[in-house]
């Protein structure tokens, strides 16, 4: 992975610390680890995020589905913690079907979740809250919905991540340069860009408000070339923002065109 990161030209990484559809996690490797943190120190990528796996469900109303998701994620911090991660994003959670969009009890056991979670690690990894589409049962799709999460959560221990994408999907429009700065106006304003610890760089395959998370090459989706260059290089955004493609692997070649994108996209 360290060595494909190098070969694509990447500045900064993102990975699963074990397979992220299910089952047990193998034990990581300490000769693998020191290799791949030798890598990326000689290539100067800088950090490393880990994502949690998908099937986590901090918002799950069902105790035993919820303390294993804590029990998972305890244990995915350790490991970021080990593999020299900085960051360990996770999305929001599932409601249960009767709940309302973004429902207040729902969010109300993810504070729950994280609390614990924050309770039995207490190493120097981030946990970020990443924005979602709204897709189907998920919640935290709402930047008031974050922000409600975080005025009750340690700010230097848990801070955020923008998806493009679920974003856009989600009816935060980025297509267009003025929109970009209202956007992240508008997340300064209920969340606060200084809590932003990455971003998801990731065009939309689905419309502007269509709640659809489905991820597309940077250029070629509804968002553009011109919503990616105003966001990469707005003044507003902190300084030295990892910027992470989750886009698709439709054919051999298109991480490294996507990273060639967007490093023509910037000029800052
Ligand atoms: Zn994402
Ligand atoms: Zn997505």
């Amino acid at each position: 992975m360290a060595e494909t990161a190098v070969e694509l030209g990447c500045e900064t990484v993102q990975i699963f610390s074990r397979s992220p559809r299910g089952g047990k996690a193998k034990a990581l490797d300490p000769h693998d680890v020191v290799r791949m943190r030798e890598i990326f120190q000689r290539h100067d990528i800088y950090p490393l995020v880990v994502h949690v796996p998908y099937f986590l469900n901090l918002a799950s109303s069902d105790h035993e589905k919820r303390a294993y998701s804590v029990e998972v994620m305890v244990e995915d911090l350790k490991r970021t913690e080990t593999l020299g991660g900085r960051y360990l994003v996770t999305h929001i959670g599932h409601k249960d079907r009767d709940e309302v969009p973004d429902s207040p009890d729902a969010l109300a056991r993810v504070l729950e979740s994280l609390e614990e979670i924050l309770s039995r690690y207490s190493g120097p990894v981030k946990i970020l809250l990443e924005n979602t589409a709204g897709q189907g049962q998920e919640i935290g799709s709402r930047f008031e919905s974050i922000a409600a999460l975080l005025a009750n959560l340690p700010r230097a221990r848990v801070g955020t991540c923008f998806d493009t994408c679920h974003a856009f999907a989600q009816g935060y429009d980025l297509s267009e340069p003025s929109a970009v700065e209202k956007v992240l106006k508008q997340f300064d304003a209920i969340i606060g860009l200084n809590t932003l610890g990455a971003i998801h760089l990731n065009d939309s395959k689905g419309d502007f408000g269509s709640r659809i998370d489905r991820h597309q090459h940077i250029g070629q989706g509804k968002i553009g070339l011109e919503g990616f260059r105003a966001l990469i290089n707005s003044p507003l955004l902190p300084p030295d923002i990892p910027g992470i493609l989750e886009t698709p692997v439709d054919s051999p070649d298109d991480d490294k065109k996507n990273v060639e994108t967007v490093k023509r996209l910037r000029t800052v």
